[in-house]
């Protein structure tokens, strides 16, 4: 087990203090889960996996929910299991068909095909069937205490609660309410169903807690069938039990709702069996200067500070695509971050490093300008040049593509020093010569500069004798650096992204980052044109970039060359 880890004692965003510690490097730790798995196929408790994917469709999903998507579809893999996703929709109000659809296709993207797609909102009547059940049983009554009431009644974690002074009403008054809940006949917040647990617990979840409320809202799935809905600590284990989920997995903060978890199954009659569900916690996944949560997302993006769920600075799966992180690349974070039962910080440099390993092997090269400057060379007059470059430096699997050189070219105005270099300096500068990649050795004469200085124009002149080779006389040239051909060149846009907050944990109110995003003007190669939506490339000596879209000539910057 490597770890190199600095131990952070800060609010994190949730706002309760806790120690994170801090993962900068490769974590490679047992996964208890599997263990798990393979003790109970071992005594027979179970004879295959069963496993779900239980996203509430109130957003697009991030990067936190893709380590519990390559977590729950790997493991039904690797066993030859089954996986369903199950759209956990039981809060209409914050819910849509269009969160739906994204996530369909965010799973897609990892590479997954779930067994089954289910609702929560498919078992409405079930939950309302085991809620009666549990009436019948004195295991549950409708409660008429207010939001507040209800608060005061339940004590805090150094005092007991209180039982509710219509908890002993009688099963046939419970039923009859619950009844008119049903039928609308409350209003929202009048009453909710609860169960009767014990108001002494230690494990506050377990002080009679409320399992349905009324809620009178549209359901995008149920219409108007139902005005009372099941809360998740309900709902969430019998949707389990129901699709014979073997092992529910779920992240560290349900670890006391798993008490609730057990007491709804051992008290319904069809699921207190041996072989129900059990649900097993890990943590989650903590990013640095980034959010892990749908509705902080989704309120950057209502206070327009990004632009939209898809925008190349979100965590979110749609805006790690888009910013051209691959399917590899993430499956190569998921099984290089692990699983474990400790929370942590990861470092966004993990991420970036797994991006670079996929796309150093598997992205094409292409050269492009982004502060570009001309330079005229002097001594050229044969016109339009055609070059063969190769595609990948090392994989000639790749082929080559046809790169252009005239008498004008493009190169970036930070490989050109105006005053005298020192030894050490590798690009062009006047009377000092440089290669060209893929191309000639040139070297710079004089420049042109407008009444800022500001430099407007190079002149060069080069050595016919250096396509593809050394100076025949020995004359020794360090320096590479990437150009574009004038007149074939394709301007375009590129954007340039950096960390979404400053703060490693951002705060609930902190604004993003004023340079998340930098946009700058330049050339690509011609062929470029033809690059195709979110199509990886490496841009020589500048990042690893893809296009933003078929409909524009916009380059999203995936990740720079090296880490910082
Ligand atoms: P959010 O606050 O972003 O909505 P959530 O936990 O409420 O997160 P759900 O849609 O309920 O989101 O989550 C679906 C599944 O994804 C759950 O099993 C949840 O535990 C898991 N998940 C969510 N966030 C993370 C994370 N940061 N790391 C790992 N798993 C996560
Ligand atoms: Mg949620």
């Amino acid at each position: 087990m490597k770890i190199t880890a600095d131990v952070y004692n800060k609010t994190y965003v949730t706002g309760k203090t806790t120690a994170l510690v801090k993962i900068s490097a490769e974590v490679t730790q047992t996964n208890f889960i599997k263990n798990q798995i393979d003790s109970d196929l071992e005594s027979g408790l179970h004879k295959n996996i069963q496993l779900r994917f239980p996203p509430e469709p109130n957003g697009f999903l991030h990067i936190g929910h893709a380590k519990s998507i390559f977590l729950n579809f790997s493991l039904a893999k690797e066993y030859n299991g089954k996986c369903n996703l199950r759209f956990d929709d039981t809060n209409p109000g914050k819910e849509s068909v269009e969160y739906i659809e994204a996530i369909k296709e965010s799973i897609e993207f990892l590479g997954f095909k779930p067994e089954k797609i289910t609702y929560s909102s498919n078992y409405f009547a079930d939950f309302y069937k085991y809620a009666i059940e549990l009436i019948n049983k004195n295991l549950a009554f409708v409660c008429f205490l207010n939001a507040d009431k209800m608060r005061e009644y339940r004590g805090t974690l150094t005092e007991k609660g209180e039982n509710s002074p219509y908890r002993d009403n009688s099963i046939a008054e419970n039923l009859a309410n619950f009844e008119k809940m049903k039928n609308g006949e409350f209003t929202e917040g009048e009453c909710v169903l609860r169960l009767k647990i014990d108001m002494a617990s230690n494990f506050m979840v377990l002080r009679d807690p409320a399992i349905y409320r009324i809620l009178k809202q549209n359901h995008h799935q149920t219409g108007d069938d139902w005005c009372i809905y099941p809360m998740y600590d309900f709902a969430h284990p019998i949707s389990d039990g129901l699709e014979k989920i073997t092992h529910s997995l779920c992240t560290l903060e349900f670890q006391d709702n798993r008490r609730l978890y057990d007491w709804v199954l051992e008290n319904i009659d069809d699921f207190s069996i041996p072989n129900r569900p059990h649900q097993f916690e890990f943590s989650r996944l903590n990013l640095a200067n980034t959010l892990m949560s749908k509705r902080k997302l989704a309120s950057l993006i209502e206070t327009g500070q990004v632009d939209g769920w898809s925008d190349p600075r979100l965590p979110t799966i749609t805006g790690i695509k888009r910013r051209g992180y691959t399917k590899n690349s993430l499956q190569i974070f998921a099984d290089r971050i692990g699983v474990s039962k400790t929370d942590s910080l990861t470092d966004m440099q993990i991420l970036e490093d797994c991006v670079r390993e996929d796309l150093n092997t598997n992205a094409k090269r292409s050269m492009a300008i982004l502060s570009p400057v001309e330079v005229e060379i002097t001594n050229y007059d044969n016109g339009l040049e055609v070059i063969n470059a190769p595609n990948h430096p090392q994989n000639s699997d790749f082929g080559t593509r046809e790169i252009y050189f005239s008498k004008y070219l493009y190169i970036d105005k930070n490989d050109f020093l105006e005053e005298k270099p020192n030894n050490k300096y590798k690009r062009l500068a006047i009377d000092k010569e440089v290669r060209l990649r893929n191309a000639y050795v040139i070297k710079a004469t004089h420049f042109d500069a407008d009444e800022n200085g500001e430099i407007t124009k190079i002149y060069a002149t080069y050595d016919d004798e250096t396509l593809g080779k050394n100076p025949s006389d020995g004359r020794k040239v360090k320096g590479v650096i990437h150009f574009v051909e004038k007149t074939t060149a394709n301007s375009c846009e590129f954007r340039i992204y950096d960390k979404l907050f400053i703060d490693e944990i951002p705060c609930e109110d902190d604004k993003i980052n004023p340079n998340s995003l930098i946009i700058k003007n330049g050339f690509v190669e011609k062929n470029m044109a033809n690059a195709k939506e979110f199509e990886a490339y490496q841009f020589e000596r500048e990042g690893y970039f893809c296009r933003d879209s078929a409909e524009n000539l916009v380059f999203n910057q995936t990740v720079s060359l090296r880490g910082s």
